[in-house]
């Protein structure tokens, strides 16, 4: 998929401290390097991961400028726009509706296209969101980062503020929560969801994510900032997720933020030997899917070495991304394919389809499919048996392993 002509935008890093203590004593777990292919150009990161070595909170030692990421966003993320909801709806508003007075006012920082803002003004809340990339004033969506479009929006004003999986994004913690907290009325309620580093290192550690939140670390950056942590806590809504609710009390704006706790800083140690072993799980899962994609690109290779057996790529994902520039280079005909015409993005621009679409039911002579989702592979092999098309060879790439 690498295309030498195509034009590469570097991130600019600037070097910060600790978002949870304020300390400058990084202590490097790793360092990752990332080209995202977007729509118009490619885009460079280099990520130093690091662990406080006062507190122990991971987080990237040095963040790109805010210019950068918008560009980045707009030209590389994969919206959801029209698709069916990428979301579980029914728990995030039960979650809200647990916590949050019927009718009342909230904002959605991230809101996508605005499908939750839909799901929320359907259930009689006053809803409003804002999202860097997405503009859908019909779903109550205003175009702009929070720090944009806040001055759109009467302080205080907020029943609650809702954002799922945005906080790992932002530059500045503590800048995005006294935004945040500013929209809030007395009393307000703040719901997040983001990665657990905890349990899913490796699906924090994505491209693109600035900021890794243990359950301890995430409750230590809300009552700095003067939130008093709801007794009761939502149930993520994806598995690799974390969910946290909290209430605006006087001193969120009065003292904000609060220096570290001692809890934070006495746990330091622990915490960093923790952070370590799972930034090494991590890069070892990592390590595996790589090894994955290979022994998958090889097996197709031996399938047919003369590289004219057309090629699909069953599933627009991670695998996916790994997979598709190795085989590229050994076939001329490489697709991917997927069920959610949203999935279809910015990854793979001339590469990606339907499943409904015509070159995939086509009579070629003979295909070879790669199948690339951890949970359903046994399933799509016998839906591609029963479409009775000529398989040469259907390659697990999660395992990397014939089926
Ligand atoms: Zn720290």
């Amino acid at each position: 998929m690498a295309a030498p002509d195509r034009p590469l935008r570097r991130a600019n890093w600037q070097a910060v401290a600790c978002d949870l203590c304020g300390a400058s004593r990084p202590d490097v777990l790793g360092q990752r390097e990332i080209i995202v292919r977007g729509r118009t150009c490619d885009h460079q990161m280099v990520f130093v991961d690091v662990a406080c070595g006062s507190c122990g909170f991971v987080q990237a030692l040095e963040r790109p400028d805010e210019a950068f990421l918008m560009d980045y966003y707009r030209d590389a993320h994969i919206g959801h726009r029209g698709g069916e909801l990428h979301f579980d709806a029914a728990s995030r508003l039960s979650a809200v509706a647990a916590r949050v007075p019927g009718g009342g006012r909230i904002i959605e920082i991230g809101a996508n296209d605005g499908a939750f803002c839909a799901e929320l003004s359907k259930a009689g809340y006053d809803a409003f969101g804002f999202d860097p990339v997405e503009a859908d004033e019909a779903a109550g969506v205003e175009k702009g980062f929070l720090e944009a479009g806040v001055a759109s929006v009467t302080p205080r004003s907020a029943d609650a503020v809702i954002a799922y999986y945005v906080l790992e994004h932002v530059i500045d913690a503590g800048a995005w929560l006294r935004s945040a907290l500013a929209l809030l009325k007395d009393g307000g309620v703040l719901i997040l969801e983001v990665p657990n580093y905890t349990t899913h290192p490796q699906d924090s550690l994505n491209v693109e994510h600035l900021l890794h939140f243990t359950p301890e670390t995430l409750r230590e950056l809300l009552e700095q900032h003067g939130l008093d942590i709801l007794p009761d806590q939502p149930t993520p809504t994806v598995a690799y997720g974390q969910a946290i609710a909290a209430r605006l009390t006087d001193r969120a704006l009065a003292e904000c933020p609060r220096p570290a706790s001692d809890a934070c800083l006495t746990g330091g140690p622990k915490r960093l030997a923790a952070a370590k072993a799972a930034y090494a799980e991590a890069m070892a899962d990592r390590a595996r899917r790589q090894a994955a994609a290979e022994s998958a690109a090889k097996l197709a290779r031996d399938a047919d070495p003369s590289g004219t057996a057309s090629v699909f790529i069953w599933g627009a994902n991670e695998y996916a991304e790994r997979a598709a520039p190795l085989l590229a280079q050994a076939f001329s005909s490489v697709q991917v394919v997927d069920k959610s015409a949203s999935k279809i993005g910015a990854p793979f621009p001339g590469l990606a389809v339907p499943i409904a679409h015509p070159d995939v039911a086509a009579d070629v002579s003979a295909r070879i499919f790669l199948l690339c989702s951890p949970n359903w592979n046994a399933q799509i092999a016998a839906e591609i048996s029963a479409a009775g098309w000529n398989a040469l060879a259907v390659i697990d790439a999660v395992a990397g392993e014939r089926l």
